[in-house]
């Protein structure tokens, strides 16, 4: 039995084999891990784990049952259309992950709610800048209530903020209030001035921050961005940002990372860059999981964290 790693853009693939294999062998398996294109025996690949994957790189293994997620994110894997639909997809999903993702949207909500990039701004020309600025009461939207949706919603609820969520089916959280569905987009568009896209990156998701999105906003709604940089359709936010329906936004996700050194976000003053760093799946988290899965796929026993190939997440 074998389990392949394709990963070529990272650079811990070897601790990945090192420790998945010590892994399997505590759930008694004996599993030969191997690093892409290194394959011995491709007819023993059972499973491959992967990271944007090279185009026909899953191909080469005609018993392959399960692709795994070294992340939290499946886009890289979906996006590839023809993956036969009988391959089982899974992620990874870790509380530790969901903390830090959090912990991010808490920081960079209260930032813009208390300005304080505006007065690092001053501060770096001296100056004091204090002005009667009473609190306009921010009512943070997150669009997905998925994992990390829900998460960043009941924090941001227990700090007193008036909390209202979008899924693609209803949900009940308490003290929450949710919409669902493309029929309950406008209520909740109208409801909030913050949006914080927390999405899947699905065909019905890609490019879903875009002008007419922006346009059925109240005006002033402050955006951010953790999701994946193709859910924004990057020239509409500069045009809302520039006719005031956006007051800003936190971007940590980009359609071509690294950001290149000519994009016109670097000199945009309302809005703030970090690298994709809200939140990283740490591999000690990730790689029990996925010896996990391989005991069950070979046990047929039901997967843990596999996506619904439909949905498309
Ligand atoms: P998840 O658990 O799969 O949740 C997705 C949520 O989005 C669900 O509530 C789902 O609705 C909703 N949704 C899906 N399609 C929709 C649609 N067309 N319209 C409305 N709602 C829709 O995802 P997650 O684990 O929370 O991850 C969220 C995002 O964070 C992903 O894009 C992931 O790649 C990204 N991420 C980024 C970082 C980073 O460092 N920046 C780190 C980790 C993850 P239902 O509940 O009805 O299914």
């Amino acid at each position: 039995m074998s389990l392949v790693i394709i990963a070529p853009s990272k650079k811990n693939t070897r601790f990945w084999q090192q420790s998945l294999s010590e892994s399997l062998a505590q759930l008694g398996l004996r599993v030969n891990v191997e690093i892409w294109p290194e394959v011995e025996k491709p007819e023993e690949v059972l499973m491959a784990v992967t990271w944007k994957h090279p185009g026909e790189s899953l191909y080469a293994y005609p018993h392959l049952r399960v692709v795994s997620s070294m992340g939290a994110g499946v886009d890289h894997i979906l996006k590839d259309e023809h993956l036969p639909l009988h391959w089982q997809v899974v992620r990874i999903v870790d509380q530790e992950l969901t903390t830090s993702m959090s912990n991010y949207l808490l920081a960079a909500v209260l930032n813009y709610h208390k300005q304080m990039y505006r007065y690092l701004q001053l501060q770096q020309h001296q100056q004091w800048g204090y002005t009667e600025t009473p609190e306009i009461p921010l009512k943070p939207g997150i669009l997905g209530l998925g994992e990390l949706g829900q998460d960043i919603a009941r924090k941001l609820q227990a700090l007193g903020f008036d909390v209202a969520g979008y899924s693609r089916s209803p949900k009940e959280l308490e003290g929450i209030h949710t919409y669902a569905g493309e029929g309950e987009l406008d209520a909740f568009l109208q409801r909030v001035n913050l949006l914080i896209c927390l999405l899947p990156l699905t065909r019905q998701t890609r490019g879903f921050l875009n002008r007419a999105l922006f346009a059925r906003c109240q005006p002033g709604t402050y955006l951010i961005n953790v999701a994946r940089g193709e859910h924004l359709v990057e020239e509409d936010l500069l045009e809302a940002l520039q006719q005031g329906q956006l007051a800003g936004a936190t971007l940590d996700v980009f359609r071509q990372e690294p950001l290149p050194a000519d994009h016109p976000f670097w000199k945009q003053p309302d809005i703030v860059i970090t690298p994709h760093i809200a939140s990283v799946t740490k591999p000690e988290a990730a790689i029990p999981q996925v010896a996990e899965n391989y005991r069950r796929m070979i046990r047929n026993e039901p997967l843990l964290n596999k996506i619904d190939r439909l949905a498309g997440y």
